[in-house]
């Protein structure tokens, strides 16, 4: 049951949302805080691509709003803007229909592709809030698809009550920052020339940036760990913007993300060879491990090696040239590694190797695979989770959820959340390092192994206390509120 409305209203717009398409974390958020949102009383719209790549049956669902014409580029051409809407569990989701845009690709296909669509995108979500007339109190835009979304409030829609409108930027991941040639978003954003005057959003002479301009123009910038808002203000992790966010700090916090804890319920998870909660895990652990060694085709002869999964995209952010480094040394026997994941073949192939070189104690599943990463995180003792930065990470959230220690590198949200284990206190809900180093690695690995193997009764009270760790969304949508709430003050 949701609270009474408050009458605060906030409109999302960002480039995914899981069920609809997701390729990573911030489709988890833009399906998970809206609903958290509903709960404390909001009314919530989420905008969105109406990608080819979403699946037939959503397409079904969905009800024609309306259409009108749009203008966009330097010359004014104009573009069709269709509004597609589907109401779900009290979130509506309105689509934004144009083919020559939407047509292709998975939603991402490549960056000069990519930025007339999000500049479109981000036009085209404002305007079909004015074509609804639906004005928000807050147009929260994540990600620097959404990033222009800012300065067309402030600039093509001054005079309209979206001017009323408070606009937050939100940074997943900074890395991405939808950068090309001044010309070529002149062009497609049709934005005021003397916008690209100014550093604004100039990256240097020839090239801009879209997250840059987004973030200097928006009423809020929030980013999703506290860690991961004081590092991007170093030259380290601030991906060349670290001093265009010392500059704009005042008007930032970080928020944790929480996970889902309906669709990441070991209880109710249909996925599961077994479901469980706090009070059987121990057990239920056991079948779900021994379920998914017969199906990944993985060793059961010794039935009590130690089991760590690691579910993730294959890219350098992923400290994957660590867990590289030191794979043969994780191997000794007693120990088996089961990895999901696709992206850098480089990777792809080294695990594929490891795969090959210890037949039956490890597992190379390279590929996207929903029902496996929830069987993993049920079935694995242990949770790799090395990045070399992570702004906030979820699946150390759903490893704990799920009663599994995560191993990770205290970086961002990984530091946020993921508490050291402290042996003297018999504290914490898993093992951390610091230095983006092998050995580092190699060392916290070592140490979950001997707590595994040699002291069942605090590794299993680890368990149960990280199953029993608040990860919902429930605290986080509270501060996006308060923050929303002060920016209308
Ligand atoms: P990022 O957004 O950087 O990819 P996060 O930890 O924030 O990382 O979110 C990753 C999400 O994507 C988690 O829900 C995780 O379970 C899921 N995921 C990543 N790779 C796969 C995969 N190969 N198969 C299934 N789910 C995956």
């Amino acid at each position: 049951m949701g609270k009474a409305k408050t009458g605060f209203k906030v409109a999302f717009v960002g480039s995914e949302c899981y069920p609809f398409v997701k390729t990573g974390g911030l489709g988890d958020v833009m399906y998970a805080l809206p609903r958290a949102l509903i709960r404390e009383g909001c009314s919530v719209r989420v905008i969105l691509p109406l990608y080819n790549c979403i699946p037939q049956k959503y397409k079904d669902q969905m009800k024609y709003v309306g259409s009108f014409m749009m203008d966009q580029t330097m010359e004014g051409r104009t573009f069709y803007v269709g509004i597609m809407e589907i109401e779900m569990e009290g979130v509506i989701y309105d689509f934004i229909d144009n083919r020559e845009f939407f047509d292709w690709g998975n939603p991402y296909t490549g960056l000069w592709e990519d930025i007339p669509k999000y500049c479109y995108f981000s036009k085209a979500a404002l305007a079909i809030l004015n074509y609804m007339e639906w004005y928000p109190d807050v147009i929260h835009c994540h990600d620097w698809q959404a990033a222009l979304v800012p300065l067309y409030l402030r600039t093509k829609f001054w005079n309209c009550p979206l001017k009323d409108s408070k606009s937050m930027l939100t940074i997943h991941n900074l890395r991405f920052q939808g950068i090309c040639g001044i010309q070529h978003l002149k062009y497609w954003s049709g934005l005021p020339d003397g916008l690209f005057d100014y550093p604004v959003f100039k990256q240097n002479e020839d090239e801009a940036n879209m997250f840059k301009g987004g973030l200097a123009y928006a009423d809020a910038i929030t980013t999703v760990s506290a860690t991961y808002a004081q590092e991007i203000q170093t030259p380290e992790f601030g991906e060349h913007l670290d001093a265009h966010l010392r500059y704009h700090s005042v008007r930032m916090k970080g928020i944790v993300n929480g996970i889902d804890t309906e669709i990441w319920d070991s209880s109710t998870d249909k996925l599961l060879a077994a479901p469980y909660d706090v009070t059987d895990v121990l057990e239920k652990k056991w079948v779900n491990k021994e379920a998914l060694r017969e199906q990944l085709g993985l060793s059961r002869e010794n039935g009590g090696k130690m089991v760590f999964g690691l579910v993730s995209r294959l890219t350098d952010q992923k400290g994957l040239d660590l867990v590289d480094a030191i794979f043969p040394q994780i191997m000794d026997g007693n120990t088996q590694v089961i990895v999901l994941g696709t992206g850098d073949p480089r990777y792809e192939n080294a695990f594929r190797y490891y795969e090959d070189k210890y037949k039956g104690d490890v597992c190379a599943y390279i590929s996207y695979n929903e029902a496996l990463a929830h069987r993993i995180y049920a079935g694995a003792d242990a949770f790799l989770v090395p990045s070399l930065f992570e702004p906030c990470g979820l699946t150390q959230l759903i490893a704990m959820r799920y009663g599994t220690v995560p191993v990770v590198r205290e970086t961002g949200g990984l530091k946020d959340t993921v508490l050291p284990y402290d042996a003297e206190k018999n504290e914490g809900n898993g093992f951390t390092f610091d230095r983006y180093t092998p050995e580092l690695l190699l060392k916290a690995v070592n140490e979950a192994k001997t707590l595994f193997f040699t002291d069942r009764p605090r590794w299993d009270a680890m368990v149960r206390r990280n199953m029993e760790k608040d990860v919902s969304w429930e605290q986080s949508a509270k501060q996006y509120l308060d923050f929303y709430k002060e920016l209308k003050a």
